[in-house]
């Protein structure tokens, strides 16, 4: 997070847009904006196909690092589409289980459908939770923003009663969320805990910063200490140095817990976590709908404007073969 009001006023504008379905829309229809905007999210993504994302994905299980893959997108208009996006995930999972691999899916249940009808998500997030299980793997559902939240933990919680490999993601900067986690946790499946990416009204969030930071220790310690599979998702060195003290100050099992970071950020600082002992995974999205994503991956961390500028440029005809001379 920054002081400077320049980045503030950069980050609250690229909050407002991503999830404007307009722009979101031109970008994917505009060729030169969508190529040069692909180069700038290229390094926080496995590609824009599967083939391209089963690349990335084998690198890190070589390298021990398991993956949580997204079909990237969200919400999905038509029915036909929903479940096209559901046999997409049910792709990844077969495959992954086929060649052994430790990964899980992570899908917005808006992809899956929910803005259509709850209940087609939750029909196509169980079919999902079924094939996972067969495989041995886990369903880590995100969490959109707050006008979702309570549809997508009612999702869960149905999905809970018959499954005990579905996850769900939980954001430290709304205020719901200490009674959201004390309910999680009496639920199976993994709890995934974020600061939260979504512009937010203050009425239901606090502001990202000093703040949240220090409810997030709180919750991340209420969850550690109960024993329940958990993800610390956070690239932020202060919490995992916090999360690493206080797992170790209190000789917790360190079996059912992870850390798992953003592909193409801090890998270090996952890196040094595994070497510590502990579960590492990377959330790895791919697909052609970045735009949300790129969107989110910029506002957390302002520098990553000009290295999107540097990235987009690039991309642009006549850049690249200056560069190469
Ligand atoms: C595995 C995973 C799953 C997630 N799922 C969701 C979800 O379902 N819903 C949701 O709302 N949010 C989700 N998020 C995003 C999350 O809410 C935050 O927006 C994001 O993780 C940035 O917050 P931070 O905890 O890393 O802390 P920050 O305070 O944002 O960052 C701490 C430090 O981490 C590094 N860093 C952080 N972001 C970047 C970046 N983009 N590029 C380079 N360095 C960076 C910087 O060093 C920074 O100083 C997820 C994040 C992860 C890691």
């Amino acid at each position: 997070m920054t002081d400077n009001s320049e980045a503030r006023a950069a980050i609250d504008a690229l909050r407002q847009i991503s999830r404007n379905e307009t722009y979101k829309a031109c970008v994917q229809e505009t060729p030169v904006l969508r190529r040069v905007l692909l180069r700038a999210v290229s390094r926080f993504i496995g590609g824009e196909t599967f083939s391209e994302c089963l690349q990335v994905a084998s690198e890190l299980h070589q390298r021990g690092i398991a993956t949580a893959i997204d079909y990237m997108g969200e919400s999905t208009r038509d029915r036909e589409r929903a479940a096209m996006v559901t046999r997409e995930f049910l792709r990844v999972i077969d495959t992954l289980a086929d060649r052994g691999a430790a990964a899980s899916i992570s899908p917005d249940l808006s992809h899956l459908g929910m803005a259509i009808d709850p209940q087609l998500a939750y029909e196509n997030a169980k079919v999902l939770a079924g094939a996972a299980r067969e495989a041995g793997s886990e369903v880590i559902l995100n969490m959109e923003g707050s006008d979702r939240t309570e549809t997508i933990l009612a999702i869960h919680r149905q999905l809970c009663e018959r499954y005990d490999n579905v996850g769900v993601t939980l954001q430290a900067y709304l205020y719901r969320t200490e009674n959201d986690l004390s309910e999680a946790i009496e639920r199976g499946g993994r709890i995934r805990l974020v600061k939260g990416a979504y512009a937010e009204p203050p009425e239901v969030a606090r502001p990202l910063g000093p703040t949240t930071d220090a409810v997030f220790a709180t919750l991340m310690e209420t969850l550690l200490a109960s024993g329940r599979r958990s993800s610390i998702a956070t690239h932020d060195p202060a919490l995992l140095e916090h999360a690493y003290r206080f797992i170790e100050g209190r000789r917790l099992s360190r079996e059912p817990i992870e850390f798992e970071l953003n592909y193409g950020i801090a890998e270090d600082r996952l890196l040094r976590m595994q070497a510590l002992g502990y579960g590492a995974r990377v959330y790895l999205p791919y697909g052609e709908e970045w735009y949300l994503y790129l969107c989110h991956r910029l506002a957390e961390f302002p520098p990553n404007i000009y290295q999107a500028l540097a990235d987009a440029v690039s991309a642009l005809p006549g850049v690249e073969q200056r560069n190469h001379r």
